[in-house]
């Protein structure tokens, strides 16, 4: 499904807010955005429960005292260190805007950040106006005569808030990654994941979510909502059985299906594509890239199938979903009781102002960005993780030249990818120009629906130039980092680039047990189960002898069995395909920091601090990243949808391969993480 993107990628996964904040209160300049620090030396022991011993449960150990002391805010779904720097964020984002909104800059961008921002916050405006500013589009969708004008509609997708049960992306082409091609996908659900839909434990959350589509429909006065939502979650519940299960879509050998126009017409017959193309700006396109491929027959039978009724109906709802935070309140808390109370277990929802900053991040994040560095990023602090990068990549080139599976060959090959990683420290050095997008203090929708089609403007009209390396995925402001295989390239942001993650006056043990470890993970995303298929210059090739392919898949086999054996909720499992990736990346992460750490002390001993050895220390440090507090709710839809593992087993899952944890901890054959030696995987 093509939601806006911009909105999704900031709302949905972020849900960011603070505990006991009052909406009248402006941020505390001294207390809200001031940097956090952990005990002296970058590590806070008071977390601990050393009830628990270390060869038990690693994580409850390291983080036991934290976790039983730790409330979730009522406005949240999780909470821990990450989500910390998350406030951290939200905070300094929301002093920029609230300076830009009043007017006190004479910065074009401040001025569109500001007109954005006081046009969220505008309740009294966005209530009075209630569903009008649908009323355009709802009358485009109830327009509609036939199947062709529904695919015309959906074309539609990409420059506001309507819906396509096919999702188009511009990328670099995986086989030529200096040229960009669009990537179509089948993807038409409204529920987190088809499990949803398929799986009878899930039962509730499926009625749940009809009766949400059934009160949407109710609400901007379709005809028969309850008969309509019904045939809805029917036509998705078909959808949902054809389309690929997540961990299928993560192989980019078969999510790599190039075919002409003509021939998706003939494949996959039911659906007007190229009328959904030329709608969506990509008329002239001679050729598309499918990534799941035998999905889209099944779809386009379903979508022939289905009455236009159905069709309009689910066109409708969808609209009315995508828009209902910008919409009055009685949108607002459908959509909050549906999506973050009930599938996600959030008690409360968040203040307005948090809402507006979400919104604004990711309508103009770029701009957004661009006031934040300025004000809360260093060059000095560029140059320290630069060292951090180097020594981190010295010690994966080391891990690769003595892996002992793994023939000459292919090792000489991997280390050439490595020499050839980009890196990205902090933000981009070419801004998004944003002098074309306009935003008014009183059009919230308008905002919507111009930044996304800004957005979508921008990639098609450099569709036929060469790929820009330059570009960023991700804001300076947001507290996460990425590999990028066909650029190959690693980036961190400068949000993440701060306590526990990192700080300058902590002990090296913890820098490296915590940046360390993450710059190790986004370096072996380049060598994990997707990632070890693309070259070093991006592209989707096989560099491997087949031999050496083998013995890799055998070891990752053996990985991803030891996380299917956890079991964080009764009757659910961690999915060891899904979070392959992520997995490997961890450990290999972990490994490559900890010997880093170690090169960094050119022979000499560690010092003892508080009672602790430097590895102690490395591996504590690490634990202290993962402090996380979650819903129920929430985190089961993350097993069933997210491919990383839940935070604990980040810990566990990792430590207890590695060799250097059984010596700094001391652990026995009889505590319950132990894994004997011939059992460890390491892989990288
Ligand atoms: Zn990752």
């Amino acid at each position: 499904m093509t939601a806006p993107r911009f909105w999704l990628a900031a709302l949905a996964a972020g849900v960011v807010l603070f505990p006991q904040a009052k909406l009248l209160a402006a941020p505390d300049t001294a207390a809200d955005v001031a940097t956090p620090h952990y005990g002296t030396w970058g590590y806070d022991p008071t977390g601990e429960d050393t009830k628990v011993s270390p060869g038990a449960d690693f994580f409850d150990y390291a983080n036991g005292a934290w976790y039983a002391r730790t409330q979730i805010p009522a406005d949240r779904v999780r909470f821990g260190n990450f989500d910390r720097l998350n406030v951290l964020s939200e905070n300094r984002v929301r002093l920029i805007m609230e300076q830009a909104a009043a007017g006190q800059s004479t910065d074009p961008d401040a001025q569109r950040i500001g007109a954005a921002y006081r046009a969220f916050m505008d309740e009294a405006l966005v209530n009075k106006l209630d569903a009008a500013p649908l009323g355009p589009d709802l009358a485009a969708i109830r327009a509609e005569q036939s199947k062709e004008d529904v695919a015309r509609q959906m074309g539609q997708a990409a420059y506001g808030m309507q819906s396509a049960i096919f999702s188009l992306g511009i990328d670099a082409d995986a086989k030529d990654p200096n040229r960009y091609t669009v990537y179509m996908d089948a993807r038409g659900l409204g529920l987190p994941d088809r499990d949803y839909y398929l799986k009878p434990d899930f039962a509730q959350k499926k009625a749940d979510y009809q009766a949400y589509v059934t009160k949407l429909l109710g609400a901007i006065g379709w005809a028969d909502p309850a008969a309509s939502a019904a045939a809805v979650v029917d036509f998705e519940g078909k959808l949902a059985d054809a389309e690929w299960p997540r961990a299928d879509r993560r192989n980019p050998d078969k999510t790599y299906n190039p075919t002409t126009v003509e021939g998706l017409a003939t494949y996959a017959p039911g659906f007007d594509f190229r009328t959904f193309l030329s709608s969506a700006g990509l008329g002239s396109r001679q050729t598309v890239v499918l990534v799941s491929n035998t999905a889209f027959p099944k779809y386009g039978q379903i979508f022939q199938a289905a009455p236009l009724e159905t069709l309009k109906a689910w066109q409708a709802f969808h609209l009315v979903d995508n828009a209902a935070p910008m919409l009055s309140d009685r949108f607002v808390q459908a959509r909050f009781a549906f999506r973050n109370h009930d599938l996600a277990g959030q008690p409360e929802l968040q203040p307005r102002w948090k809402r507006g900053v979400a919104f604004v991040d990711g309508a103009v994040g770029e701009a957004v960005g661009r006031l934040y560095v300025a004000r809360y990023f260093t060059p000095e602090a560029k140059a320290k993780i630069d060292d951090l990068v180097n020594n981190l990549k010295l010690a994966l080139h080391d891990r690769i030249e003595h892996a002992t599976w793994m023939s000459p060959e292919t090792k000489a090959k991997a280390e050439l990818k490595l020499s050839k990683f980009t890196v990205k420290i902090g933000y981009p050095v070419k801004w998004i120009d944003y002098s074309t997008l306009v935003m008014k203090p009183d059009d919230l929708y308008g905002d919507a629906v111009r930044a996304t089609a800004f957005e979508w403007n921008r990639e098609v009209k450099r569709i036929d130039e060469p790929v820009d390396k330059l570009e960023w995925g991700m804001t300076p402001q947001t507290v996460n980092a990425y590999y990028n295989p066909s650029a190959n390239e690693i980036v961190f942001p400068a949000a993440i680039l701060q306590p526990p993650f990192f700080d300058p006056d902590a002990d090296p043990a913890v820098n490296y047990g915590g940046i360390g470890a993450v710059i190790g993970h986004e370096m072996t995303h380049g060598f994990d189960d997707q990632g070890r298929k693309y070259d070093g210059d991006g592209r989707l090739d096989n560099w491997w002898t087949d031999e050496d392919a083998k013995l890799f898949e055998a070891q990752a086999a053996r990985l991803g069995a030891q996380y299917s054996a956890f079991e964080p909720q009764p009757g659910a499992h961690i999915k060891g395909d899904l979070t392959m990736g992520e997995n490997i990346a961890d450990l290999g992460g972990l490994l490559t920091a900890l010997d880093a750490y170690h090169a960094s002390l050119h022979g000499k001993p560690a010092p003892v601090i508080d009672g602790l050895t430097g590895d102690q220390r490395f591996f504590l440090g690490y634990a202290q990243i993962w402090r996380e507090k979650i819903r129920d709710d929430y985190a089961r839809q993350l097993i069933v949808a997210d491919p990383h593992s839940p935070s604990k087993y980040r810990v566990i899952g990792t430590v207890r391969n590695v060799d250097a944890w059984y010596v700094a901890f001391a652990i026995k054959p009889t505590d319950p993480m132990y894994v004997a030696p011939d059992q460890r995987v390491r892989i990288w």
